[in-house]
């Protein structure tokens, strides 16, 4: 490609809107253009990201036996009605009818259109296991379009749909995803961790959601420092150290109720009472699937509500109302205690190894002292129902955790029956009963790895592609436009690494060096080859890595095969 006719608009200014340093560059770099909050143009150099991107996932999938088709972008409401996310989606689905008035989506997802695809032509157990992808343009009206391509209205998504006879069948779909979104990231040139997340309502044993590392990420992964362990937050378990109910050599101290005007947090009861946060117990009252639940949690610790949704095995778990809190425990929020509380009470292990702790008295502004577990109260359920800290022990190996930053890329999911139950899409199993079919789910932001390619991989002068999404692996700058010898090698270099194979732009622009130089560095391109007259004298070309602060030199005749084995040797060190 020739700079001076293609179409790359770079800029000096940073965009006002532009929260974050990828969306920065991507605009600065004249690789994409905004329409309107949510929307943007992919410009060519873009594009050509884009495409790396999606020709790396299209290679993995297929090698991973999955099967390219494409649906359409625009759906019927029947369908969703069927599923019954018409109602639930919310109002990140973007409705709108047609002509005839008839009632239609564009696709946030085809989880739908897949399963009635699937209901109408697979009928037998010998029909599957079947993968079904697409690389595809969805909208999803968000609430808070942001960061350029990281949170779109609209984006371009790879998903993936797979279809099981059984439960083994269905694991190793998701096992073959697992290994093939592995290595799609890798290749990519990315560091990423694939983190255990909750799977909310629709069951199976987890998902796993692709993060690419980065400390502007918007999600907390733990991670453990010593093995492959990682968790988002809301899944993250904390290792259940057993330490069992008070032992009977514990002197039980007569339980006490002390007056405590208008103090009402931990931190504050515990310097009022001059104990520490750990000698507290905070008791929440949560309203899960509409009753009330009183959930008790060490006073360092944080609720992790979707831990007591998994424990209660609930559907809707939030904290109660300052009605509720009052009518359950007969005091205002702040004070609400265990102790003859005649709701469901839950507790998090950590409770189990402490004695003589405070607790609110359910009366307003009084706390009890020396309240013990069993003596005192009863809990019907243990758990582990706290967020984890770091340095906590990881849940497998023992070794402390730490928090990272990440950016979420892909996510694989279990479906299990959800959709084949609700739209009907059965098959008739080995025996020639009727079962429905067991599906999972698996999706890849393609433009958000793009910027999170960016995101990760940056530095004051611009990007820093890794060379398999560049969206060229090499430039060439002549930097006297108007010296024969000069452009003569520069053609001579350019024809010879398209022969080669190289990815390569030619800025053939009647620009200064230094706006070459900088929108080299700003585009991120891996390989720079420069050709100035006083090099040329001495038969030589510069080149130059692009995170590499120092140049090489080799001669011009060589420079082509050069560069070709340069771009070998990035490719290889990251497969
Ligand atoms: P998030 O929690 O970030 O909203 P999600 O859980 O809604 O993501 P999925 O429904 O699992 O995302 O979609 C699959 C993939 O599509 C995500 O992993 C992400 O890479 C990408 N994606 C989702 N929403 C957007 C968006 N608004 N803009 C760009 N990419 C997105
Ligand atoms: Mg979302």
């Amino acid at each position: 490609m020739r700079y001076a006719s293609y179409f790359i608009p770079t800029h000096k200014e940073v965009p006002s809107d532009a929260e974050i340093i990828s969306h920065q560059l991507m605009v600065r770099a004249g690789m994409i253009r905004k329409l309107t909050s949510g929307t943007y143009t992919y410009l060519p150099a873009g594009l050509r990201a884009i495409r790396k991107v999606e020709a790396i996932i299209r290679e993995e999938m297929n090698r991973a036996g999955a099967i390219e088709l494409l649906m359409p972008a625009v759906q019927p409401a029947e369908l969703w009605q069927e599923s019954g996310r018409w109602e639930h989606y919310g109002r990140e689905l973007l409705r709108f009818r047609d002509r005839h008035d008839r009632e239609v989506c564009f696709g946030p997802t085809h989880e739908e259109v897949i399963t009635d695809l699937v209901r109408r032509e697979i009928h037998s157990y010998k029909q599957m296991p079947v993968n079904l992808y697409q690389i595809q343009t969805k909208f999803r009206d968000e609430i808070r379009p942001r960061f350029g391509l990281m949170r779109a209205r609209e984006f371009i998504m790879k998903d993936a749909y797979s279809f099981d006879v059984d439960e083994e069948g269905a694991n190793r779909s998701y096992e073959a995803m697992y290994e093939a979104y592995s290595r799609i990231f890798q290749r990519c040139g990315l560091r990423f961790r694939a983190v255990e997340a909750d799977t909310g309502t629709i069951g199976g044993r987890y998902s796993h959601e692709f993060m690419v590392l980065a400390e502007t990420g918007e999600d907390q992964i733990v991670n453990c420092t010593a093995c492959a362990y990682a968790a988002n937050l809301e899944r993250a378990e904390v290792r259940c150290e057993e330490t069992g109910p008070v032992s009977e050599t514990d002197r039980l101290l007569p339980v006490a109720t002390v007056e405590t005007p208008g103090v009402r947090s931990v931190e504050d009861v515990a310097a009022f009472l001059s104990v520490s946060p750990e000698q507290v117990v905070k008791t929440l009252i949560l309203t899960v699937d509409d009753r009330p639940v009183a959930v008790l949690i060490r006073g360092d610790h944080d609720l992790n509500e979707a831990k007591v949704r998994n424990l209660l095995g609930a559907e809707a778990v939030e904290l109660a109302s300052e009605a509720v809190v009052e009518e359950t425990t007969g005091a205002p929020m702040g004070f609400a205690g265990p102790v003859g509380l005649g709701i469901p009470v839950v507790a998090d292990h950590a409770i189990k190894g402490m004695g003589n702790f405070v607790t609110g008295a359910n009366q307003k502004d009084r706390h009890q002292i020396h309240v013990n577990l069993n003596r005192d109260f009863h809990v019907d359920k243990f758990g582990d129902l706290r967020v984890v800290t770091p340095g906590d022990p990881c849940p497998r190996c023992g070794a402390p955790i730490e928090f990272k930053r990440g950016i979420e890329v892909g996510h694989i999911f279990k479906l299990g029956t959800k959709y084949s139950r609700a739209m009907n899409a059965v098959f008739l199993n080995r025996e020639g009963k009727e079962a429905p079919i067991i599906m999972g789910c698996y999706g890849i932001g393609v433009g958000r790895t793009v910027a999170a390619a960016i995101e990760q991989n940056h530095d004051a002068d611009g990007i820093i592609f890794p060379i398999p999404i560049a969206p060229f692996e090499a430039t060439i700058l002549p930097l006297q436009m108007h010296d024969e010898k000069v452009m003569e090698a520069a053609e001579a270099v350019y024809a010879e690494l398209i022969d080669r194979g190289v990815d390569v732009l030619l800025d053939d622009r009647d620009e200064r060096a230094g706006v070459k130089f900088n929108d080299a560095d700003l585009l991120g391109i891996p390989i720079r080859i420069t050709l100035g007259a006083k090099g040329l004298k001495s038969g030589r070309a510069e080149i130059k890595m692009r995170p590499e602060p120092d140049s090489l030199f080799v001669p011009l005749d060589t420079a082509a095969s050069f560069v070709k084995d340069k771009v070998k040797t990035l490719y290889d060190s990251i497969k």
